[in-house]
Parts: structure tokens; C-alpha cells; sequence
């Protein structure tokens, strides 16, 4: 068969490759697309959305379940049930209309789709297995968008009662108790779901504390929820294997076994770089290492998203995109953002955005303003957690903001947007709030980092 040619093809169209091909079909470079499965990758089909789904299908339960029970609210409810397939297939419906909208913006674009999964046959030939049979690509410039894959345990191999994230979003029941191994984003996320649907939760953690990447100020507000959910935390515990109905650990007191009718490994993410080998390109550690252009060690070939590094997020990867693409089209971008917010949606939801105390430093002062004295944050019945506001000391200039509430993540923009304008805290200050919020939580701190704080 004759080999396609195209000045730009984009292999993955996950957050970062459909952004990539979308944005260079719209500059009219006539592009060509590379997926093994659907539109969306991770993020869309197995990752941030359904899990999102399944995190608010949970929070409703348990709400109900809340409400059964003597409230201050005076409402009477009954005793809630769940039939979790029937929410599963909910949550199914929203990726198939997102996937479905990605294939539509692609068509759109003009960017061909071809759908397989590819292998570097040199820097200049991408081979594919199609449904249809084996393609040859030639491009002028390709753009590496594989993404990552969650890390297995030798000792707690995927398949039946061990769960990956994916299989833990597709389950059609309850399970009466779940282990979950690793007490990061992910296993914190959905243990979190879990428990709010009546899972009898037990998180293993082999670091000191849950959520090692945030200081403990941060997860504190985490950890208390968890507690009140009833979900034990195990930390300093690491998973040795199965046992006929539980699950094996190593913890500071010797061995133990935890219930576990299902176990959810969730130790981390590692970069896709299968079908990469051929190029030998420079690495940085398990990462393909890139410059600020997004260009890899070999001309032509260009590379973003989770598989040239830290931190793995769908929105560092969009933005790698059309940074790539100015690249491909021979427009000089590069990479100078000020910060890549990040959000656990745990609950309460954590956000963090630019340095944090420790990062900032000696040149940086830090302030908080606690929802408790927050108006909004009392009036939805949730008052834990606060805002964080690091700026410097002499010239008021935001270095990072934290924050942990519920609902908090819809503050995050306004965070990212004051670090990436470059405000100072006197901007954030005189900038009026609108009242009552949750946001004039940022406005607070500001105001104290300026001496005078109103509400405290
Ligand atoms: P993670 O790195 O957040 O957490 C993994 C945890 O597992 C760590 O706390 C680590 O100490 C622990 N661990 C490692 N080995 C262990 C062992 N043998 N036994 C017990 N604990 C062990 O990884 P994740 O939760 O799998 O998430 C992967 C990636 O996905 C993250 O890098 C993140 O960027 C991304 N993600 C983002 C979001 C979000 O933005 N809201 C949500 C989910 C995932």
C-alpha cells in the first residue's frame, strides 16, 4: 500500500494529541492522527471523567444517606439504594458524548483519524496496524502523544480481584470491601467514592502520610474526612499479596491481613514509550526528554504530555500541544507558563497552584484564611479547610496559592490566573469578592498578608 504522507501526524489523541491535531488542523497543516482505542485517551475514557462521575454519583448517595439520619437541615429522607450499573452506564453516557464531541472537533479540523496503534519504524516511518490492514505513514513532523499507564506490583499483578483504576470505574456492584494500595490522587479519589457508597475502605500507604506530594496542613482536612467516612488508613504499610479473602500487608507492627474483597493498586502512572525504542532518543529517567519547544533529541520528532514527565496532567499536556504545534509549523513558542495548577478531588477537594511555603522559601511570606469564617462555606454546610496565599515579603508578589474545601476546585482559575498575571497580593485585596463566596477566602488572605486582615 502507498504510505500516507502528511506534514504533521500526532500519535495518541489523548488531552494532549487531540489538542495537538485539532490545533494544527485549524492552522491548515493537513494532519493525521494515530489511536489504538477511542478518542480521549485516558483522561476522557478510563481517567479525570468517570471518575469525576462516579466521585458525584457517590457524594449524592451518601448525602441521601446523610440525610436519613437525624440533620440540622430538618429534612426527612429514607434509607437510599444504589444500582450501580445503572450509574456506571450514566457515567458511560458522558464519555461517549465527550469522545464522540473529540471525533466530531477532529473531523472538523480536517485531521485524519487512523485507528491502530503505532511503532516508529525509523525517525521518518510510522508503521500501523489497522483494522484494515498494516499502514505506512511518512511525516514531516510527528508529535508523541502516547501518554502513561498505570504502574503494576510484581507482588499484585492486574486481573481478577486486583484492580486497576479502569476496572474500578466499570464495576457493576459495590464491593463490600475494598483495599486500595497507594494513598495518592487516584486511590484517595476512589476510595473515597467508594466508601461514600458504603465500601468498607482500607487504604494502604507506604509513605509516612496519605498524599506525600502536599504538606500536612494541606492533607490534614483530608485525612479527617476520611476518618469520619470511616475509611482506615494504614501508612507506612506496604501490600505483600493476596490471602484467600483479603489482602497481605507489611505495616510498623509486623504483618497483618486487611478485608478485601477487591484490591485497587494505585502506586503511580509511568510513561508510555512503547513503540518509541527504535529512535533512541534522550531520556530523562522513564521520560522522553523535551526542550521548551517540545522537540525530542531527533529532528522532526516532537513529544508532550504525560510521557515527557512530571507533573501527569491532561491540562500541562494541552498546553504542551499548541506549543508543539507552533513548533511543527516552524513558528517560534516555547514553554513559559508560570504555573500548572493541580487538583486532588478528594474531599475535601485540594488545589495547588505555583511554589508552596517550602518551595518559596525564606523570601516568602505565607497567610491562611480558614473557611470557618468563611459565610458561604457555613451556609453549604462545609467549613473545613482554608486558602493559602505565599507571596514575597517585599514586593507583595504571588508566589503560589493552596487551598482545601469542598467545591474548592472551581477556585483554581482564579489562583492560576493572579500567579500567570503576575498579581501581587495588593491586586488580590483590592479586587472586590463577590459576596458571600467561598472565594473571598483568597481575598482575606491578601488582606492579611498585607496586615489587615477584616474577618479574623
Ligand atoms: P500518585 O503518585 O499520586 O500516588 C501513588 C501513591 O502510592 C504514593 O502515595 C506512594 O507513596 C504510594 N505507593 C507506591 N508504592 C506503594 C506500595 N508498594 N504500597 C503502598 N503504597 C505505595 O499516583 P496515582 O494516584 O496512581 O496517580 C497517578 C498520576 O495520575 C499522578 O501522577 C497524577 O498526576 C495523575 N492523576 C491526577 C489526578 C488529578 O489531577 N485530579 C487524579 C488522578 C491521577
Amino acid at each position: 500500500m502507498t504510505p500516507l504522507t502528511c506534514p504533521v501526524l500526532v500519535i495518541g489523541a489523548g488531552p494532549g494529541g487531540y489538542v495537538a491535531a485539532i490545533r494544527a488542523g485549524q492552522r491548515g497543516l493537513d494532519t493525521i492522527v494515530v489511536e489504538a482505542a477511542r478518542p480521549g485517551g485516558t483522561c476522557l475514557n478510563v481517567g479525570c471523567i468517570p471518575s469525576k462521575a462516579l466521585i458525584h454519583l457517590a457524594e449524592e448517595f451518601h448525602r441521601v444517606a446523610e440525610l436519613a439520619q437525624a440533620n440540622p437541615l430538618g429534612i426527612t429522607a429514607g434509607t437510599p439504594a444504589i444500582d450501580l450499573g445503572k450509574g456506571m452506564a450514566w457515567k458511560d453516557g458522558i464519555v461517549a458524548r465527550l469522545t464522540g464531541g473529540v471525533a466530531g472537533l477532529l473531523k472538523k479540523a480536517g485531521v485524519r483519524v487512523v485507528t491502530g496503534r503505532a511503532r516508529f519504524v525509523d525517525g521518518r516511518t510510522v508503521a500501523v496496524d489497522t483494522p484494515e490492514g498494516p499502514v505506512t505513514i511518512r511525516p514531516q513532523t510527528t508529535i508523541i502523544a502516547t501518554g502513561s499507564v498505570p504502574v503494576e506490583l510484581p507482588a499484585l499483578p492486574f486481573g481478577g480481584r486486583v484492580l486497576s483504576s479502569t476496572e474500578a470505574l466499570a464495576l457493576a456492584e459495590v464491593p463490600g470491601s475494598l483495599a486500595v494500595v497507594g494513598g495518592g490522587y487516584i486511590g484517595l479519589e476512589l476510595g473515597t467514592a467508594f466508601a461514600k457508597l458504603g465500601a468498607k475502605v482500607t487504604v494502604v500507604e507506604a509513605g509516612p502520610r496519605l498524599l506525600p506530594a502536599y504538606d500536612a496542613d494541606l492533607t490534614a482536612p483530608v485525612a479527617a474526612r476520611l476518618k469520619a467516612l470511616g475509611v482506615a488508613v494504614l501508612t507506612g504499610t506496604r501490600a505483600l499479596g493476596l490471602t484467600g479473602t483479603g489482602l497481605r500487608v507489611q505495616g510498623p507492627n509486623g504483618e497483618t491481613e486487611v478485608e478485601a474483597d477487591k484490591v485497587l493498586v494505585t502506586v503511580g502512572r509511568r510513561p508510555n514509550t512503547a513503540g518509541t525504542e527504535t529512535l533512541g532518543l534522550t531520556m530523562d529517567g522513564p521520560f522522553i526528554r523535551t526542550d521548551a519547544r517540545g522537540r525530542t533529541s531527533m529532528t522532526g520528532i516532537l513529544a508532550i504530555g504525560d510521557v515527557t514527565g512530571e507533573p501527569m496532567l491532561a491540562h500541562r499536556a494541552m498546553a504542551q500541544a499548541e506549543i508543539a504545534v507552533e513548533t511543527a509549523a516552524g513558528t517560534r513558542a516555547g514553554w513559559d507558563k508560570r504555573c500548572i495548577p493541580a487538583i486532588c478531588f478528594t474531599d475535601p477537594e485540594i488545589v495547588t497552584a505555583g511554589l508552596s511555603p517550602a518551595e518559596a522559601g525564606s523570601v516568602a511570606r505565607t497567610d491562611s484564611f480558614p473557611f470557618k469564617a468563611n459565610g458561604r462555606a457555613m451556609t453549604v454546610g462545609r467549613d473545613d479547610g482554608f486558602v493559602r496565599v505565599v507571596s514575597h515579603k517585599e514586593t507583595g508578589l504571588v508566589l503560589g496559592v493552596q487551598a482545601v474545601g469542598a467545591g474548592i476546585s472551581e477556585i483554581a482559575a482564579a489562583f492560576a490566573l493572579a500567579i500567570e498575571m503576575g498579581a501581587t497580593v495588593q491586586d488580590i485585596a483590592g479586587t472586590i469578592h463577590a459576596h458571600p463566596t467561598q472565594g473571598e477566602a483568597f481575598q482575606e488572605a491578601a488582606l492579611k498578608a498585607l496586615g489587615h486582615g477584616l474577618h479574623l
